[in-house]
C-alpha cells in the first residue's frame, strides 16, 4: 500500500465572516476520524454555491470560519480504522454531500442528501478550497484512476446535480428539455447529459458567447433572455408542434426565470428547480398549473448512486467540461467573475498554486 508524508500545515482559502472575502492563508491539517479519509485535494471546481456561500445568501447559517469548496478531486492519503473499501493512493472526490448519518429514514432509502443530520462540504464542515481535505469514507465518490483529476472534478457537484434533476424531471429519450442558464457551470453539463440521455435540448442564457457554448454542445436552439423581445414565444416556438418543452431545468441564479417557466412549459410537463438564487420564491398561475396538469418540483444533489453514474458518463466520454483552471490563490477573482455573470462552463482551482 502507498504511503504519504502529511504536512502539519497547508495552503487554504478562508472566508473569516459572512460576506467574504476569502482569504489566502496557512492552516493546520485535520486528522481523519474513524470512518473518515483525508483526501489531498488537487483540483476543485467552484460552484455558485461557494460564492452563495461566502456572501450568506440562504436562510441556513456557515460555520465560520469556514473553507469552503465541494467539488474537490484527490488522492486518499490517510483513513480512519473503520475504511476498509478505500486504500490509501485510491483517487476519490468530496461532494456537496461530505456525510450522513445512514440511519435515518432518508439515509436507508437513497435519499441521504435529505438527511436531518447531514454534512455539507465547505458549508457546514470545512471544505475542498484547501490542499487535505476530510469527508465521510462512505459518502466519497470513487474516481477511477483512467479519469484526469482536473477534467472530473466539475462532476461531483455540476454533473450529479444536473443528471440528478434529468432523472426527476422525467423527460424521456426523444423528448425536449429547456435548460435555464445553460452557459453556467451546472449549464453546461446539463446540455450534454440532456443529449446524451437522448433528448433535444433548448438552451436559455444570455449573450452570444453562452449560446455559442451552447450549440457547441448539442443544444438544438438557444434562446437569449437578454435581447428577446418574447421569450415565452421563443421558447415554445424551438419545440415540436410550438408546445413547449416537455421538462425545464432551471439553473438560473435569479428569480425571473423561476416565474417564467410554468408559461412555456408543455401541458402535463415539469419544471425542475436547482438553482438557489437569493430570497427568491416561485410563483405559477393554479388556473394553468390544474388545467395543463404541470408538476413542479425541486432537485437537490445526487445520492451515492447517482454519483457513480454520473461519473460513468465522464468515463465514458459523453460528457466533457468546458473548464478554465486557474491557482487557488486566485479564487476571489473567480467569484467576482460569476458575480458579473461572465463564467462559460466552470473555473477549476489548482491547490498546488
Ligand atoms: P453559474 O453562475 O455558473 O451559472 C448560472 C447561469 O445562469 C449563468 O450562466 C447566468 O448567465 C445564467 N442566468 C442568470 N440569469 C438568467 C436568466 N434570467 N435566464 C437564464 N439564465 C440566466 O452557476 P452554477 O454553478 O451553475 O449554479 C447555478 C445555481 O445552482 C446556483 O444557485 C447554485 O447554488 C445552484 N446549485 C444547486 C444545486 C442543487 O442541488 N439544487 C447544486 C449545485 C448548485
Ligand atoms: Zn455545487
Ligand atoms: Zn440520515
Amino acid at each position: 500500500m502507498a504511503s504519504f508524508e502529511i504536512p502539519s500545515e497547508q495552503w487554504a482559502q478562508v472566508v473569516e465572516k459572512s460576506g467574504g472575502p476569502v482569504s489566502y492563508k496557512k492552516i493546520p491539517v485535520q486528522q481523519p476520524g474513524p470512518d473518515e479519509v483525508l483526501i489531498n485535494v488537487k483540483y476543485s471546481g467552484v460552484c455558485h454555491t461557494d460564492l452563495h456561500a461566502m456572501m450568506g445568501d440562504w436562510p441556513i447559517p456557515t460555520k465560520l470560519p469556514l473553507v469552503g469548496g465541494h467539488e474537490g478531486a484527490g488522492v486518499v492519503v490517510a483513513k480512519g480504522d473503520l475504511v476498509t473499501d478505500l486504500a490509501l493512493g485510491d483517487h476519490a472526490g468530496i461532494k456537496w454531500l461530505n456525510g450522513s448519518c445512514l440511519a435515518c429514514s432518508f439515509c436507508m432509502q437513497a435519499d441521504e442528501p435529505l438527511c436531518p443530520r447531514a454534512l455539507l462540504s465547505g458549508y457546514t464542515v470545512d471544505g475542498t478550497f484547501q490542499q487535505y481535505a476530510v469527508a465521510k469514507a462512505a459518502h466519497v465518490a470513487r474516481i477511477p484512476k483512467d479519469c484526469d483529476l482536473e477534467a472530473v472534478a466539475p462532476v461531483l457537484c455540476a454533473g450529479i446535480t444536473v443528471y440528478k434533476g434529468l432523472k426527476e424531471s422525467g423527460a424521456r429519450p426523444g423528448q425536449t428539455v429547456a435548460i435555464v442558464g445553460a452557459g453556467g457551470g451546472l449549464g453546461c453539463m446539463a446540455v450534454q447529459y440532456a443529449r446524451a440521455m437522448g433528448l433535444h435540448v433548448v438552451g436559455i442564457d444570455g449573450g452570444a458567447e453562452k449560446g455559442e457554448s451552447c450549440k457547441a454542445l448539442g443544444a438544438a436552439a438557444y434562446v437569449d433572455y437578454m435581447s428577446s423581445a418574447d421569450l415565452v414565444q421563443e421558447v415554445k416556438a424551438a419545440t415540436p408542434e410550438g408546445l413547449g418543452p416537455h421538462a425545464v431545468l432551471l439553473l438560473a441564479v435569479s428569480e425571473r426565470p423561476f416565474q417564467q417557466a410554468t408559461e412555456y412549459v408543455r401541458s402535463r410537463g415539469s419544471v425542475v428547480c436547482i438553482g438557489l438564487p437569493a430570497g427568491a420564491f416561485f410563483k405559477a398561475p393554479v388556473f394553468d398549473t390544474v388545467i395543463r396538469m404541470i408538476t413542479i418540483k425541486g432537485s437537490y444533489v445526487g445520492n451515492r448512486q447517482d454519483t457513480q453514474e454520473a461519473l460513468d458518463f465522464f468515463q465514458r466520454g459523453l460528457v466533457t467540461v468546458p473548464f478554465k483552471t486557474v491557482g487557488l490563490s486566485e479564487l476571489q477573482d473567480v467569484y467576482q467573475l460569476m458575480r458579473e455573470g461572465k463564467i462559460v462552463g466552470r473555473y477549476v482551482v489548482d491547490t498546488s498554486r
